[in-house]
């Protein structure tokens, strides 16, 4: 059984075909399959958000004669300061690359000490299988938001989200360290099991 990610994010396809190697499985992205499903996500919550990006692949794979297991997640920053923001509207925080959110963000904490700057990175994880029986797993990492950017690494906000754990922030972790703490990282272990269950069926 082939695994299909329904995300066209180029940080998000990064981890998630390492994240899915252990299933020893083919993983196929949207562009493998040059697929442009359009989704809006209108949905109030993160799971609204991953059920509606996952039935619109399962339909659009289904109308080409492609059986996968379909995975689609929704995943934002909830900032305590700001009252969970930019939550499900992370990827929509603000126009602009994601330097130009990161600086909204910085812009909005203006002032907020140390101690008050704690946030966490969720990730919701649909998982549908060609009969259409829909899964969810949650991930959470917790961090604070750091004062500047720093590192390279990862995507979107990962350069202002310190990990006091770790000393660093997540663009400046190792390469692979993140996916073994990340939410997204998390969100897949709760998932491992079904997976691992679908990905053997024929
Ligand atoms: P969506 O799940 O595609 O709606 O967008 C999630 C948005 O949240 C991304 O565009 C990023 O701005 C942010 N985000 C989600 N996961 C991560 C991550 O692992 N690192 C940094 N930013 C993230």
């Amino acid at each position: 059984m082939n695994l299909f990610v329904a995300t066209h994010n180029a940080g998000k396809m990064r981890e998630y075909r390492d994240l899915l190697a252990p299933l020893g499985v083919p993983v196929l992205f949207p562009p493998d399959l040059g697929l442009q499903v359009e989704v809006v996500e209108s949905g109030a919550t993160y799971a609204e958000n991953a059920r509606l990006k996952a039935l619109a692949h399962l339909h659009a794979l289904r109308e080409r004669g492609v059986e996968a297991v379909v995975l689609a997640d929704d995943s934002g920053l909830e900032v305590d300061a700001l009252d969970g923001a930019p939550g499900i509207r992370s990827a929509r925080y603000t126009p602009g690359s994601d330097e130009d959110r990161i600086a909204a963000l910085l812009r909005h904490l203006e002032g907020v000490p140390w101690e008050r700057r704690t946030a966490r990175f969720r990730c919701v994880l649909a998982v549908v299988p060609p009969d259409g029986a829909l899964r969810f797993f949650e991930g959470i990492c917790e961090g604070i938001i750091a004062t500047e950017p720093a590192g390279e690494g990862g995507f979107g906000y990962d350069p202002v989200f310190y990990l006091p754990e770790q000393g660093c922030t997540m663009a400046q972790l190792p390469p692979g360290a993140k996916n073994r703490i990340s939410h997204r990282a998390r969100a897949v272990q709760a998932a491992m099991p079904v997976l691992r269950r679908l990905s053997l069926t024929r």
